[in-house]
């Protein structure tokens, strides 16, 4: 069992959080940025990550960032210290950051960040200059990012500054995605019913991540929208049919089936073998690809990335 949540206990999270790479920007620490490992590959002209070989994102070109390190579910899969950051404010009041303080330090962070490659023989110095200028913000880090009021003007601010923005959400907010108008938008789904939904995330916002499914639905054309489903052994590998059903709601541009990871703080909950083979996940996007077919969908199974045990399902 991990901590409940206390002033103190947050605190300390916050350090921990930075000895593990998370950078804090802004003036509450609400908002973090952190490079990933295929950053450091794809700058070394090593090889880019999934999103570059599904979306064409380069990953020496993006920053992987959150407003919130909030949320509002308990995965049992998330990496996060869960009780550390759950509810908004429940240890301390927050004071939200305006957007363009949070893009601006999200930019100066990233540079100052990758500042040391230059000086590495490793380096592509061609990936290593545009890695200096971003083109995409991953909204994705940790946490929940419609949980951020300004979520619209967050956006916006990346947009002007000639970046693609992904913004991955929960579903817990479906007035948020009324709203804004991300170049890619993502909903997580972990589970094709709600009894498993509970047991997955230790939430009860199914409603809500079914009137996000049908706000999904009508963004067809206005951005790019992707499910994703994080496969978990044991738990929510299960009821294709029910993914199905919960799929045609949203009508997705592509479907990406990934296994769970057993890394940081979610391997306190699970054991490694809560960790699909990459074949494992890719039997069962078949099965959910062909359980979209009596449905009156067309869904094939376009790409894969095995080292990322993940799968891409696109509507045809
Ligand atoms: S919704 Fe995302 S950030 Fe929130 S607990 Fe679940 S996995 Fe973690």
């Amino acid at each position: 069992m991990e901590p409940r949540a206390t002033l103190n206990y947050y605190k300390e999270t916050l350090k921990t959080l930075e000895k593990q790479g998370y950078h804090f920007v802004g003036t509450h620490k609400h908002s973090a940025v952190k490079t990933c490992l295929w950053l450091r590959r794809s700058i070394r002209g090593e090889g880019n990550c999934y999103k570059g070989k599904f979306y064409g994102i380069s990953a020496h070109r993006c920053i992987q960032m959150t407003p919130s390190i909030f949320c509002n579910q308990s995965c049992v899969h998330c990496w996060r210290p869960l009780e550390a950051f759950n509810i908004v404010g429940e240890v301390e009041p927050v004071i939200w950051d305006a957007p363009d303080e949070i893009v601006e330090d999200c930019i100066k962070e990233q540079n100052r960040l990758i500042s040391g490659f230059k000086g590495s023989d490793k380096t592509n110095m061609d990936a290593f200059a545009e890695a200096t200028v971003p083109k995409n913000a991953a909204i994705s880090l940790i946490g929940e990012p419609t949980l951020y009021p300004h979520l619209k003007g967050l956006i916006q601010e990346f947009h002007s500054r000639d970046m693609t923005t992904f913004v991955v959400t929960n579903g817990t907010n479906p007035g948020v995605l009324r709203e804004i108008r991300p170049y890619q938008l993502y909903i997580s789904l972990n589970a094709p019913d709600e009894a498993t939904y509970k047991k997955a995330s230790h939430a009860q916002y199914w409603p809500r991540i079914n009137e996000s499914l049908e706000e999904m639905r009508k963004l067809k054309g206005r951005t790019r929208r992707v499910i994703r489903i994080t496969c978990i052994e044991g738990l929510n590998m299960i009821n294709p049919a029910g993914y199905a059903e919960l799929l045609e709601r949203a009508n997705p541009d592509f479907i990406e089936v990934k296994a769970y990871m057993h890394i940081g703080y979610s391997r306190k909950r699970l054991s490694r073998e809560a960790m699909p083979t990459h074949l494992r996940v890719k039997d069962f996007a078949r099965e959910i690809a062909e359980a979209l077919t009596p449905l009156g969908y067309t869904y094939t199974i376009t790409d894969e990335s095995e080292i990322s045990r993940v799968v891409l399902i696109s509507s045809l």
